[in-house]
């Protein structure tokens, strides 16, 4: 039926980009890559009401950094342009029209106050749907109610009107769902739904089915939120393109709350104290930044890998994936049907485990601007990799390179005087004091020769090196923390380990 397989993901520029949002983007582009097919972002912004300035970009930057890179979009181009329905506004009206002529949608022409009216009488009677259906459409100020010359009187008149579907009461729906096979829809009560809005922009309902038919998309992966909205969609595709024509659709179990049920909402972020937004988002009204995975310190490779396992495996142990493994393994069979719990403690192990797999490379230049962001500067750039290497299995997230790597850029301006203290006295201060002279003379100076020269003098003079060995790392990093006493003292220097024992010592007394 289709001739490529072609996927769309289709996010209204409403604000922050969510992490399921990405987990839908995700499974597309895993899904058309596997099959050679073609990836497409669309920009749904009928809902002028909704649009937020500068959302777009930001959708595409965390594309970008996820790696996730459409094959046809506003910024991509493609012969299917233009790719964002503001500016496709014609084309809806005339499949809209086309309804109309089949009797499959009708002119309304009520006004918001006849609308409220008819809530409140609806709920007046008690009724436990206020929807705008078959129920009551026959009471309404429509063209089905009124005669052919009302109606024309209307439209000559310049009555502003919206067109709505016409949903017939007992017409069977359905369809199959790659995830949740064969679902059925009960179209009584389903509403005769706006298609276009009194500003000639089609809502959101006429605009995807149209787009996904001119822009030939073969499968469709999206958020089970909109499952609710299928049986018109469904309505849409039999009506105008025949059901035949229709993608396949995917619906991705919810990306749930930590605990309780539901779904995870930023609210759950700010609550709990982790980022829901791929990318820091900042308010464009407000200035309000609400914080994201890539500026807390994740790895694009790791906030991948967390959001395909959430809801899909391959069947095995295995849970570290790359964005090509999951390529070749990924296989809408295994997609779970339940929503998957978010794990924030999870989702770090995976950024542990991707810094540990990746080389330094992959992620220098970041550590490098958190760094300078601290306010220091990187004179050297084989240095900080160099520290890098020696502290990345400690690291779990990027701003942990320069808590755990400061030591190596700047001396301690502090020290831990609880635990040296009772340990101080003078015999140590004469071993330090020669230790400085030693080291003076040092000719190699890698950590096996600064222990060696250190043991020895510990052992000349009869103090226990362990003790003195405390001590040192405390003059060299202000606590007990940090690799070894003595690869700090080789990274940082002989001039610099000497500087900082002196510092010490002068602390000390
Ligand atoms: N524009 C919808 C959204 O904002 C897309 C839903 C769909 O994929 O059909 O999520």
């Amino acid at each position: 039926m289709f001739d490529k397989v072609r996927v769309r993901f289709a996010p209204s520029p409403t604000g922050g980009l969510h992490l399921g949002g990405v987990r839908t983007v995700l499974f597309n582009y895993l899904y058309a890559k596997k099959y050679n097919g073609d990836f497409i972002v669309r920009i749904e912004d009928t809902d002028q009401g909704r649009f937020v300035e500068g959302a777009e970009k930001y959708i595409f930057n965390c594309l970008d950094w996820c790696g996730l890179v459409p094959d046809e979009s506003i910024f991509h181009g493609g012969p299917y342009a233009p790719y964002r329905q503001s500016e496709r506004k014609a084309i809806y009206r005339q499949y809209a029209e086309q309804l109309l002529k089949k009797g499959n949608a009708y002119y309304a022409f009520d006004t918001t106050a006849e609308l409220e009216f008819m809530r409140e009488r609806l709920k007046s009677e008690g009724s436990n749907s206020l929807q705008y259906d078959h129920r009551i459409r026959m009471s309404m100020n429509n063209s089905l109610r009124l005669s052919a010359e009302e109606t024309k009187g209307l439209l000559d008149a310049g009555t502003p009107y919206v067109i709505r579907i016409k949903v017939n009461p007992g017409e069977p729906v359905s369809f199959t769902d790659m995830i949740r096979g064969d679902m059925e829809f009960d179209t009584n009560n389903v509403d005769d739904k706006v298609l276009l809005k009194a500003d000639g922009m089609p809502t959101y309902h006429l605009a995807v089915v149209v787009d996904d038919y001119l822009m030939k998309i073969s499968h469709a992966f999206r958020g089970e939120e909109w499952l609710p909205s299928a049986p018109v969609h469904i309505l849409l595709w039999k009506y105008l393109f025949g059901l035949d024509q229709m993608p396949q659709w995917a619906h991705l179990p919810l990306i749930l709350k930590p605990d309780g049920n539901g779904k995870l909402s930023k609210r759950d972020g700010d609550r709990l104290g982790f980022p829901v937004y791929a990318m820091d988002w900042t308010d464009p009204i407000t200035n309000d930044i609400t914080k994201g995975f890539k500026e807390l310190g994740f790895l694009p490779e790791a906030f991948i890998n967390l959001l395909a396992v959430l809801g899909w495996n391959d069947g095995t142990e295995q849970e570290i994936f790359s964005l090509e493994e999951l390529i070749d393994k990924f296989s809408i069979e295994r997609v779970h049907k339940g929503g998957a719990k978010f794990d924030f403690e999870k989702a770090k192990w995976f950024n542990h485990e991707w810094i540990k797999k990746l080389g330094i490379g992959h992620y220098e230049g970041r550590v490098k601007e958190i760094f300078e962001k601290n306010g220091i500067r990187i004179a050297d750039d084989q240095y900080l990799h160099k520290v890098m290497g020696l502290i990345k299995e400690r690291c779990v997230l990027l701003p942990d390179f320069y808590t755990q790597g400061v030591l190596f850029f700047e001396a301690p301006n502090a020290y831990d005087e609880v635990s040296v203290k009772p340990k101080w006295n003078d015999d140590k201060k004469s071993y330090f004091n020669d230790i400085i002279e030693l080291f003076e003379h040092l000719e190699a100076w890698d950590a096996v020769a600064i222990e060696e020269a250190f043991k020895l003098l510990a052992s000349q003079k009869n103090i226990k090196a362990g003790e003195l060995q405390m001590i040192f790392r405390v003059m060299l990093v202000g606590g007990k923390t940090g690799p070894a006493q003595f690869v700090i003292a080789e990274t940082i220097g002989k001039a610099e380990t000497i500087k900082r024992v002196r510092n010490a010592l002068e602390v000390f007394g």
